[in-house]
């Protein structure tokens, strides 16, 4: 049987090509509002479990919150191109400019497609807000092209070719293009909310409170947040269902939910989108309630995993609140 694509190693070229291109189109100069998604492909090498990217070619931008593969008709010239550098297509990568690493729906069904014109496709997915020291900003799937697992893709490992702080390089690749500030500079809230709205997946509470309209005593004060599972009804083998994760705030202090995400696993299958990017201000006494539908795969007991949930206070840091796992009965 062939080997499973297991890990990904990107080069310094192909790295910088991704970023280049995706920082072109979301940046901390550009209006959070303008910023907007982009797609190519890749070409490299594959042996046996490990795919090589030896270099990212650009393709085109999409809207700030949906890009996809349209034009296939261009596959002949990118696969001429790959032949020049002796490699081969080796998948497709996009943006998820502060969204974070997973692949939506569309993301799926473009993956999905890759997967049946080339075995080995790989989809990487590239998020230049969320690099830090541990975070090189890539996340690489393959999804499941048979529907039997319970889940739809699988994640790869990933590795860089580079010396550098992943914070380092991707502050040198900004100053290539005169752009000193950082991500973490200019990404408040407000904007935030705005982007989310734009999405249109959970929309946001528009009516956030301005930071000068707060007390003083809102703004020195922590919040206090509690997260649980909740089952609302009885769930049913292979029928769908409904769990909820309840989040409250017993601080004086506001928190700011950014996503509740609820992974797949073997006992259920994910039926909502994953992850639910909400933004949520959580005052004192507030509660939040982010609904899943899911399907039990089996009877008796399914387990929901024990869960972190980000969230931000007013001066921008960033905490989590933890949800602990649970049996639940599932019935005929
Ligand atoms: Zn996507």
């Amino acid at each position: 049987m062939k080997d499973m694509i297991q890990s990904v190693i990107i080069t310094q070229e192909a790295y910088n090509g991704m970023f280049r291109y995706v920082i072109e189109f979301a940046n901390p100069n550009r209006p959070y509002r303008f910023w907007r998604e982009v797609i190519g492909w890749l070409v490299g090498t594959v042996d046996e479990e490990t795919i090589t990217v030896i270099k990212a070619i650009p393709m085109t931008s999409g809207s700030s919150i949906f890009v996809e593969i349209s034009d296939y008709t261009i596959i002949p010239k990118i696969a001429e191109e790959a032949e020049k550098l002796n490699t081969v297509i080796v998948g497709w990568f996009h943006s998820h400019p502060s969204f974070g690493f997973f692949l939506s729906s569309v993301d799926i069904r473009t993956q999905r497609y890759q997967q049946s014109l080339f075995d080995d496709a790989i989809a990487l997915v590239c998020d230049p807000t969320k690099i830090s020291t541990i975070e090189l900003g890539i996340h690489g799937y393959q999804v499941y092209m048979e529907h039997i697992r319970g889940r739809e893709y699988r994640e790869l490992d990933i590795s860089v070719d580079m010396k550098e702080l992943y914070p380092e390089k991707l502050s040198g690749l900004l100053a290539e293009v005169g752009i000193l500030t950082s991500y973490s500079d200019v990404i408040a809230y407000e904007d935030l909310a705005e982007l989310y709205a734009l999405e249109g997946i959970s929309p946001p509470h528009l009516a956030m409170t301005k930071i000068g309209e707060l007390l003083a005593s809102e703004k020195n004060a922590l919040p206090n947040l509690k997260a649980e599972y909740v089952i609302l009804q009885p769930l049913q083998r292979k029928k769908e269902g409904y769990i909820q994760i309840k989040i409250s705030n017993s601080g004086e202090g506001i928190a700011f939910v950014v996503d509740v995400a609820l992974p797949p696993t073997y006992d259920y299958k994910l039926i909502s989108m994953y992850p639910r990017r909400i933004i949520d201000q959580l005052n004192y006494e507030s509660t939040v309630i982010e609904t899943f539908k899911i399907k039990p795969t089996k009877e008796g007991e399914i387990f929901l995993p024990s869960l972190s949930i980000y969230y931000r206070t007013i001066d921008q840091s960033k905490y989590q609140v933890h949800v602990q796992g649970k049996t639940v009965k599932v019935v005929k």
